[in-house]
């Protein structure tokens, strides 16, 4: 009797492993697969990052509506702007940082890091001419 239910246990501790293994195998599947969509959809490349305006900071304070929304400092490295600085003006909500600090974000992130706005023109369905 004591036999029988040991056997049981082992058959079931077995069955228990090997569901265990599958759907770990099917987990770091799925995950390896959305990490890559992920890289895909999220990074911008050089050329769109090229297309964002660019501006020296000695100019972005000559345009008070501009200076009014924007801090002295940047947001990711947390450095005080200088005049000679160059930085980069975020399309769509309007936030600056240096040129090398938001680069370096958007290749990895196509997000604003102070209000996750996505800098990226949505996307315009095509026209089908009839
Ligand atoms: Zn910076
Ligand atoms: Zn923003």
């Amino acid at each position: 009797m004591l036999f029988s239910f040991i056997t049981i246990m082992l058959i079931i501790l077995l069955i228990v492993c090997y569901c265990t293994v599958q759907l770990s195998l099917q987990n770091s599947n799925l995950t390896t697969a959305e990490q890559n969509a992920i890289t895909i959809d999220l990074g911008l490349d050089e050329a769109t990052l090229d297309k964002y305006p660019k501006l020296i900071y000695a100019q972005v304070k000559l345009h008070k509506n501009k200076a009014n929304s924007t801090t002295s400092c940047c947001s990711i490295c947390l450095a005080d702007y200088k005049d000679t600085d160059v930085l980069r003006d975020l399309p769509d909500c309007g936030h600056l940082f240096h040129l090398e600090c938001v680069d370096s974000w958007l290749k990895l992130h196509a997000t604003c890091p102070v209000c996750r706005n996505s800098p990226l023109a949505k996307p315009v369905p095509l026209e089908v001419s009839h």
